[in-house]
């Protein structure tokens, strides 16, 4: 039996980074299911920065991060973390009214402006123009090096003294004489604390330690990539939504990722993206813009996990002792991983919420997992 001071199952982008916070405080085990992290919602994220998307605790979290992902500490990464792309919400003729909720989530920090039709057809030149009748803009939104995060909290866990397990599936968890004794594949471990960063499965894990569920809801999302229309460079246009909602693009160099922005009910589960769903999307492409899909495109699928009120869920079970919850990111987990990070290192070390997260509104109560909305 190996002894450690956390045991962190999952090693997305949730449990890289709590791995990484936690291993300033003690011995870390960071334990993956898979033959290598970032498998599952990490390694097939649309890779943005929007932190004017979700409900009011998610912002606050996602604006913080932001100020980690500018500035990240000495060594984390050789390349930026963000890089400028902007978004461009399209109202459609008739549907100009819309853009008015898009438009009141500006604030002083990320300013959406309003232009015109003309404008946004320069904007977004592969998007036919009889759709854009009016538009709303928000240069704040980034594109996200996802790899060279994920690498860059792998890397500090390591670089603290962590030690990384793969092809290690947590399946037996025991609370014996006030430590997790955990079964990971072939490796036999234990220690006070247990932090369930497990994504999509953190009810699954939750209930072979005994511990009641949170009510996660993994959601499917297909994502597509396409090839820009010939003779077009769109790789530094703005990520196109529309107004109301539905499919959005996001050029890059590779071509142009579309996505439905599907939250079709899952289970836990290698998902992959369904026929149906791929050729609807394909249609609506075509029919919005001036690509045309000559060729399979490159499709994927992926989980989002949500509990009720859409906040993420961290903080000891109240039941379980020493069972520690981090999940429920939903669609913003590799956006908030760094504050999230930070959350569990103050939070599983037996500390408060920093100072600097609390004075941004952010509470211990509105993430934990015994909190009111949830059992709503
Ligand atoms: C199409 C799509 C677009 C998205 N776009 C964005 C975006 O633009 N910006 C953004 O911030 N977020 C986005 N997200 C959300 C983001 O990807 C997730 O919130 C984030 O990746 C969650 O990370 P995680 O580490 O919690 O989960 P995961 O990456 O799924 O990691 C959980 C890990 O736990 C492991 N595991 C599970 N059970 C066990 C076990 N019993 N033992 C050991 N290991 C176990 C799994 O193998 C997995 O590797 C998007 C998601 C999708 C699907």
């Amino acid at each position: 039996m190996s002894g450690f001071d956390f045991i962190v199952v999952g090693a997305g982008v949730s449990g890289a980074s709590a791995a990484a916070a936690l291993a300033e405080w003690g011995r870390v085990a960071l334990v993956e299911a898979e033959d290598a992290p970032g498998m599952h919602s990490t390694g097939r994220s649309a890779a943005l920065y929007t932190p004017n998307y979700g409900g009011p605790v998610a912002r606050r979290i996602n604006i913080a991060s932001g100020i980690f992902y500018t500035s990240p500490p000495e060594g984390f990464s050789d390349a930026p973390l963000l890089a400028p792309r902007g978004a461009l919400t399209l109202a459609r003729p008739g549907q100009e009214a819309l853009l008015d909720e898009v438009l009141a989530n500006a604030n002083v920090r990320h300013p959406i402006e309003r232009v015109t039709a003309a404008r946004a057809s320069e904007l977004a030149a592969f998007i036919r123009p009889e759709f854009i009748a009016d538009a709303a803009y928000e240069a704040g939104v980034m594109d996200m090096d996802v790899a060279a995060i994920h690498q860059g909290f792998l890397r500090a866990h390591r670089q603290r003294g962590g030690t990384l397990l793969c092809r290690a599936p947590v399946e037996n968890l025991r609370r014996v004489g006030g430590v997790w004794q955990v079964q990971a594949g072939r490796h036999a471990l234990e220690a006070p604390v247990l932090v369930n960063a497990s994504g999509a499965w953190g009810d699954v894990v939750a209930a072979r330690a005994g511990a009641r569920p949170v009510g996660l809801v993994p959601k499917r999302r297909t994502a597509i990539v396409v090839e820009p229309p010939a003779g077009m460079d769109v790789s530094r246009m703005p990520v196109i939504e529309f107004a109301g909602h539905g499919p959005y693009m996001k050029p890059q160099a590779s071509g142009i990722m579309c996505s439905p922005a599907d939250e079709t009910p899952d289970v836990p589960r290698d998902v992959q993206p369904d026929d149906m769903d791929v050729a609807v999307l394909v249609d609506w492409v075509e029919r919005h813009s001036f690509v045309t899909v000559r060729k399979a495109p490159r499709t994927w699928a992926g989980l989002r996990s949500f509990v009720t009120d859409a906040a993420p869920v961290v903080g000891f079970d109240p039941a379980a002792e020493g069972f520690f919850w981090l999940v429920g990111q939903g669609g913003f987990g590799i956006m908030m991983a760094p504050v999230l990070a930070r959350v569990t290192a103050a939070l599983a070390t037996g500390g408060a919420m920093p100072a600097d997260l609390a004075e941004r509104g952010i509470t211990a109560a509105d993430l934990a997992p015994d909190r009111p909305s949830l059992a709503a």
